[in-house]
């Protein structure tokens, strides 16, 4: 006798999408949700940047980004609950080698149906006032020093965008607790501290106040969490995914006083740098390729200063205007082999689904790993889009899905 036929363990976007999807598809089962902040989306999901874009090098990332974009797109319709979706686009800017591979590209992109305009120099810097695509203007000594090139084009995705998260992962949960009529539970301030695994099999759940709690099925959204959740149920070596923790920074400035860049799309520059406008203020982040695994969530000022703003006021004069207001620091949850998700029901263990290792694109699929994963507990198998090359398996058969544009 069980207690509930699933619980979900992680109140971010991944775990509300799902369980909206299960109300959406007319599951009859007894649902438990159960996350140990003491209020939804106070994970990797309240501190995302919130950009959503198809332009990836993947089939499966663009199919599943598509779908996604699409349902966001709707979201405040289909739902009635406001996610400030905000298609202003996603323009990379590369140097002229990058930007000739992109091109080379194009039919991949085109063969999938993904929109691209490929710009020109003098129309990236149209695109975005302000912006100097060469490198005339620097002391050769400086742009030495900062490593930066000249852009020699962009890849533009008008279909790329911005959303928040946090506001859909919560409107995910409050429409699907509604539709499900008494059937979903949501316990907060509830930390799972253990699963109850035996013979190959997922049998139930322990609390960390030792309540044990029986489901036919868990699935575990707990994001970065997720593997110290496993690894501590027994799940060990090769049956976990490869997925780390791994710190990620945003920082918010003023607007640089430049006319028209309160419009600007998500731009990409040197090194990674990626900027967009949030409400009157400018969103900044790049990933430090030297962060090592780890929960630590501590904002670095210093990494803003010199990583990023010296690069910015050379790329966009009149940055040296802004100010560095606030920041912030969130997990990734870092698949460090091919930098996708990792997700399904774990083949060696009957029961028990998972996904995770999203590394940095998780809000932007989760409409679509949400209804896969829902169509996947509720039927055992996916029906919209095929996911199972996303499966832990493709690790042990060494069938890595290599994604390489990650930011
Ligand atoms: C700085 C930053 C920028 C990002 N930018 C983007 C972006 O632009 N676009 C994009 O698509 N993605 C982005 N991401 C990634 C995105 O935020 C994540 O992929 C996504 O939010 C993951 O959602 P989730 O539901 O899996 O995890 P989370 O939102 O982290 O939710 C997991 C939940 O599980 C709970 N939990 C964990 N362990 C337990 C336990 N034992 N018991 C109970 N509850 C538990 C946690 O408290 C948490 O609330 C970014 C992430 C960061 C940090």
């Amino acid at each position: 006798m069980t207690d509930f036929d699933l619980i979900i363990i992680g109140g971010g976007i991944i775990g509300g999408s799902t369980l909206y999807h299960l109300s959406q598809l007319g599951y009859k089962g007894r649902v438990l949700v159960l996350e140990r902040e003491d209020a939804l989306s106070k994970g990797s999901t309240a501190l995302s940047a919130g950009g959503f874009r198809n332009i990836w090098t993947t089939p499966i990332n663009m199919r599943l980004t598509s779908y996604s974009i699409r349902k966001l797109a709707k979201f405040r319709e289909e739902l009635d609950w406001p996610i400030g979706f905000d298609q202003r686009g996603y323009l990379f800017c590369q140097t002229e080698d990058k930007f000739e591979n992109a091109k080379t590209f194009g039919a991949e992109w085109e063969k999938n149906g993904v929109r691209i305009e490929f710009l020109e120099p003098r129309e990236v810097e149209k695109k975005v006032p302000g912006l100097k695509a060469g490198i005339d203007h620097i002391d050769p000594e400086v742009s030495e020093l900062l490593g930066m090139k000249a852009i020699g084009g962009g890849v533009f995705g008008p279909d790329c965008g911005a959303f928040d998260p946090s506001a859909a992962a919560v409107g995910y949960f409050e429409r699907a607790i509604e539709g499900m009529s008494g059937r979903a539970e949501l316990r907060l301030r509830t930390e799972v501290k253990r699963l109850h695994i035996e013979d190959g099999e997922y049998r139930g759940i322990e609390l960390s106040d030792g309540t044990m709690l029986k489901s036919e099925k868990v699935f575990v959204a707990a994001g970065a969490w997720t593997n110290a959740l496993l690894e501590v149920s027994g799940v060990r070596g090769d049956d976990l995914p490869p997925v780390v923790p791994l710190k990620r920074m945003l920082f918010i400035t003023n607007l640089p006083p430049i006319e028209g860049f309160d419009r600007i799309p998500m731009t990409i520059i040197d090194d990674g740098i990626y900027f967009r406008p949030e409400g009157p203020n400018l969103l900044i982040g790049r990933a430090d390729p030297f962060t090592e695994a780890g929960f630590d969530l501590t904002a670095d000022a210093q990494y803003y200063e010199e990583k990023i703003n010296f690069v910015m006021q050379e790329r966009v004069p009149g940055m040296e205007r802004c100010r560095l207001m606030s920041m912030w620091a969130g997990l990734y949850d870092t698949n460090e082999v091919d930098h996708n998700a990792v997700l399904g029901e774990h083949p060696h263990y009957k029961n028990l689904l998972f996904a995770t290792g999203f590394s940095g694109h998780g809000a932007m699929e989760a409409p679509a790993a949400g209804l896969a994963m829902a169509e996947l507990a509720m039927t055992g198998a996916y029906q919209t889009i095929d996911c199972s090359e996303l499966s832990i398996r493709r690790f042990w058969e060494k069938r890595p899905i290599h994604e390489t544009i990650v930011i």
